[in-house]
C-alpha cells in the first residue's frame, strides 16, 4: 500500500535521502522545511511547504491538501553538537518546543503515527563498546539532550495514543547511491572532510588523537552507518509501524547502526583504498571529552523492522566523494 508521509526537515541530508528512499518504495513524502540548513536543490518537484515545525496554519495547510496523510518522519532538527553548547536555548526551543508543538498539531489532524530522528549521543559513553536499546543514558551535550528529551515526551504521549518509533543512529556516512541528495554541511570537521583535506595536499597531516583505547589497535571506535541504509530503515519503519505498535498506543527505541566499530587507523585504510592516494598521519593525545567510542547492536531493527544494512564503509566513503565532487570539495561527511 502506498503512503502519504510528511518528512519534517526534508530537505536535509538525511531527511531528503528519506524522501527518496519513501519514493522508490512507492510511497509519497511530503516535505516541511525552514530552510533554516539543509539543500533546497534536493526538494525537486515533490510536494514542499517552507515553514517551521511549529507553524500551525501551514501544518493545517498541509493537511487539508493531502488529507490521506496519516503518517510523519520528525527529521527536522539544529544538529550540531559544538553549535548546542554555545547557544542552548536555541537547540531547546527549536528541537523541543518545536517539536511539541508539531506533536500537537499532528495529533489535532489526526495524525498518530510518528517515526523520529533521534541519535545515538543519547547514550553514556562509558558504557560500551555494543551498545544496546537499554544501554544507561547520558546525553553530554545541550542537543543530545533535546534528543533524549524528544523521546521522553513521545513515550509519554504513547501512554496517550501515540505509536511512535525513535530511531537512535550512530555515524551516518555517504550519500544516495543514485546522487539525489548527500552531506548539506558546509565546513570540513568530520574525519572523512579532513582526510579528503590531506589527501589532496591542502593539510599537512591527519592527527590520530587518541592511540591508547582499550580497542583493537589503540584508537578510538565508531560505528558508521551508509545514509541510504538508514533511509531505508524509515521506509521499513513506516510500513511496519502499525505491526510493531499496539492500536492504542505505544512506542520503540531502535538503533540504527552498522552493528560494527571501526577505529580510526581502519577508516584511514579504507579511504586509502577508496581515494587511491595515501595519507600521512601522526599519533598524538586524545582531545579533551574523546572516550574510546562505541558501536550499535541491532538485533532489534532486524527483529522490529527485518532491517540490515547493505552497504559497506567502503561504499560510503566513495559516495560521499562523489556527492562531493558534485557539490564543491568541503561537503563530504
Ligand atoms: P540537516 O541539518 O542536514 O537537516 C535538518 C533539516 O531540518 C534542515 O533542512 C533544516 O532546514 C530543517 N529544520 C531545522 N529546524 C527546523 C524547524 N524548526 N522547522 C522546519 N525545518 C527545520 O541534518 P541531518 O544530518 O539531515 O539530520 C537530520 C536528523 O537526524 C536531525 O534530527 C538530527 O538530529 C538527526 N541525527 C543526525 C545525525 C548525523 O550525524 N547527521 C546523527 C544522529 C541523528
Amino acid at each position: 500500500m502506498s503512503l502519504t508521509v510528511l518528512v519534517t526537515g526534508g530537505a536535509g541530508y538525511i531527511g531528503s535521502t528519506i524522501c527518496s528512499a519513501l519514493e522508490d518504495a512507492g510511497h509519497r513524502p511530503i516535505v516541511l522545511d525552514s530552510l533554516v540548513g539543509g539543500n533546497p536543490d534536493t526538494i525537486g518537484v515533490r510536494p514542499f511547504y517552507q515553514a517551521d515545525i511549529g507553524d500551525t496554519d501551514v501544518i493545517a495547510q498541509i493537511f487539508a491538501d493531502h488529507p490521506d496523510l496519516s503518517c510523519a518522519i520528525h527529521c527536522a532538527a539544529l544538529a550540531t553538537v559544538p553549535d548546542s553548547v554555545e547557544r542552548p536555548l536555541d537547540y531547546y526551543s527549536n528541537n523541543v518546543t518545536g517539536s511539541i508543538d508539531l506533536f500537537r498539531s499532528l495529533t489535532d489532524h489526526g495524525c498518530r503515527r510518528i517515526v523520529f530522528s533521534s541519535s545515538a549521543s543519547v547514550y553514556d559513553a562509558a558504557f560500551g563498546p555494543a551498545v544496546t536499546e537499554t544501554s544507561p543514558v547520558k546525553p553530554l551535550s545541550p542537543y543530545a539532550r533535546t534528543k533524549l528529551m524528544v523521546e521522553m515526551v513521545l513515550e509519554d504521549m504513547a501512554a496517550r495514543g501515540l505509536r511512535a518509533l525513535s530511531l537512535r543512529y550512530f555515524n551516518p556516512i555517504g550519500a544516495d547511491p543514485k546522487m539525489r541528495s548527500g552531506q548539506t554541511q558546509k565546513v570540513p570537521s568530520q574525519i572523512l572532510s579532513i582526510l579528503v583535506e590531506v589527501a589532496s595536499g591542502r593539510q599537512p597531516v591527519f592527527r590520530i588523537t587518541g592511540t591508547d583505547w582499550p580497542t583493537r589497535d589503540g584508537t578510538g571506535v565508531r560505528d558508521y552507518v551508509h545514509v541510504w541504509d538508514l533511509a531505508n530503515a524509515h521506509v521499513a519503519a513506516v510500513e511496519r509501524l502499525d505491526d510493531i505498535l499496539p492500536e492504542q498506543g505505544g512506542c520503540e527505541v531502535i538503533n540504527l547502526g552498522a552493528g560494527a566499530g571501526v577505529t580510526v587507523r581502519e577508516f584511514v585504510k579504507a579511504f586509502e583504498r577508496v581515494y587511491g592516494n595515501a595519507v600521512p598521519t601522526t599519533d598524538a593525545p586524545p582531545r579533551p571529552g574523546d572516550v574510546a567510542g562505541a558501536y550499535a547492536t541491532v538485533g532489534k531493527a532486524h527483529s522490529l523492522l527485518d532491517w540490515r544494512p547493505t552497504l559497506s564503509l567502503e561504499d560510503g566513503i566513495r559516495h560521499a566523494l562523489e556527492w562531493a565532487e558534485r557539490r564543491g570539495p568541503s561537503v563530504v561527511t
